[in-house]
């Protein structure tokens, strides 16, 4: 399997090339040269690989078919290691929960970190310490944070050899859940970082590092962001576990609800319908941040500004723009890179928007694509998590809810509507309170973990500061 970039550049690279990088050269984003077709045969023996040998092998038989530039032995081990029940506290991984009839939730957030992203994260921290080694190579990760992009790429780093980890994230404006989860690790190779300002100071120090070409080269200056393809490839894994869990022939097909920020989640449902699992629609929840929402009902694409950008109670999705949407336009478009740059190089750079609503590719998005949308707001979360506790006694977090509040106005009569269920409501308890008047429970993992021992570096934000602790640390 070789990888290409949305914007057209003439390269092919294979795997292991593209899991260190993040950008192809030309500013696109890598996709695989063809989508591996399962066959009927296929997905029928999937199913009792899982059934029998659980999620584990189950990934190792769909990353085989984008991976084979690590000997095979390999690749199994390192699903092994990752995908345990002693991680994920079940041995089904992602087990359904029922919620009513042809409704379901797919837990997602029995990780480290209790949010999904630990999925494609305790993967990809694996995946990295396996290629460094054999590189004989190192990598600084250096981030931004506010919550739970950071803390899962730290627990998925954690004690990793030839992986450091500068975590920066706004002083004193965390959950005391989410600080507590992070600064209590004592890893000597993860840096917490406190900037003294907000988020987009963070990030604006991320940039101006990564901008320094000389020092980003000498001190292996790397990043897990979402558009790490390694990263959306692990999450197709579960949709095919929640189909296989929800049908019991492959006649049968399902819906997927994903509750969605950067659209990396939900593009990983696409990936699993492109190679012919058997999805009705793929339901893309939105909160007031309705970039997505937007498209998908009017075709217009439109970047918001910071001013127009909300922070909301469902804050793992206040996005500005979907980084990973890049890459179902490309499909799209069929798969026409000159087209992409077009529109995500030049005209979203210049008019930050484009409209495909006069393009007939625009209505297979739903007709070929099965893409629907819909936006959750405050007010629905409340009801929806309220309603979810009443009749079913059933706690779900706010992302959650968005999810499930979209995914009901999409149902279709015998089709299976599984919702994915993206972070614990402990992450967000202020508003689960706010909705029930009680505290979600706490896995007993985290009893008492804002009264441990914290490490943390507290700075201004200041880039030179962080760019000599970062070659300190180096040095040692
Ligand atoms: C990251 C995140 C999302 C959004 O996922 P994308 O892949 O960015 O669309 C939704 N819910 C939670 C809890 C998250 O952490």
């Amino acid at each position: 399997m070789k990888y290409l970039s949305t914007r057209g550049h003439t390269d092919r690279k294979r795997f292991c090339e593209i899991l260190l990088e993040g950008l192809a050269p030309d500013g696109g984003l890598y996709m695989p040269e063809s989508y591996p077709q399962v066959s009927d045969a296929t997905l029928t023996r999937w199913r009792d690989v899982y059934h029998r040998q659980g999620y584990a092998e189950l990934a190792f038989e769909i990353l085989s078919l984008y991976i084979d530039d690590i000997p095979a032995a390999d690749l199994r081990a390192l699903c092994e290691k990752t995908y345990t029940a002693a991680v994920y506290g079940t041995g089904e991984i992602v087990p359904l929960r029922h919620v009513e009839d042809g409704l379901w939730i797919e837990a997602l957030s029995n990780g480290p970190t209790l949010a999904f992203k630990d999925m494609a994260m305790q993967l990809l921290g694996n995946l990295f310490e396996y290629e460094l080694a054999r590189r004989g190579e190192e990598l600084n990760i250096l981030g931004a944070t506010s919550g739970d992009t950071g803390s899962a790429a730290e627990y998925a780093m954690r004690g990793k050899k030839g992986v450091r980890v500068f975590m920066t994230s706004p002083f004193g404006r965390m959950s005391p859940f989410q600080q507590a989860q992070m600064f209590s690790l004592m890893d000597a190779n993860i840096y917490n970082i406190a900037v003294k300002g907000v988020f987009d100071d963070c990030q604006d120090m991320v940039k101006a590092v990564s901008n320094d070409l000389e020092f980003k080269r000498k001190y292996k200056i790397g990043t897990v962001n979402s558009i790490n393809w390694a990263r959306l490839l692990a999450q197709v894994v579960y949709y095919f576990a929640g189909y296989i869990q929800a049908t019991e022939s492959n006649a049968q097909k399902v819906s997927f609800s994903v509750p969605s920020g950067n659209f990396g989640n939900v593009c990983a449902g696409h990936v699993a319908r492109m190679m012919g699992l058997p999805i009705e629609k793929l339901v893309v929840a939105t909160n007031e941040n309705d970039v997505l929402d937007e498209f998908f009902r009017t075709g217009v694409y439109r970047v918001r500004g910071t001013a127009d950008t909300h922070e909301t109670s469902s804050p793992s999705m206040d996005i500005s723009k979907a980084s990973n949407f890049e890459r179902f336009v490309f499909d799209l478009l069929g798969r026409d890179g000159d087209r992409v740059k077009a529109l995500f190089g030049d005209a979203l750079n210049t008019a930050g928007r484009f409209d495909l609503s006069a393009d007939p590719a625009f209505a297979q998005a739903a007709s070929r694509y099965g893409f629907v949308s819909g936006k959750s707001t405050h007010a629905h979360r409340l009801e929806t998590i309220r309603d979810t506790w009443k009749r079913h006694e059933i706690m779900i977090d706010t992302h959650t809810a968005d999810g499930l509040k979209v995914a009901l106005e999409h149902r279709t009569p015998g089709v299976p509507m599984i919702v994915l269920e993206t972070a614990l409501p402990i992450k967000f308890a202020a508003t689960i309170v706010e909705a029930l008047g009680r505290e979600p429970e706490r896995p007993a993992k985290f009893e008492g973990i804002e009264a441990l021992p914290k490490r943390v570096i507290v700075m201004e934000a200041d880039v030179a500061a962080i760019k000599a602790l970062i070659a300190r640390e180096c040095a040692y």
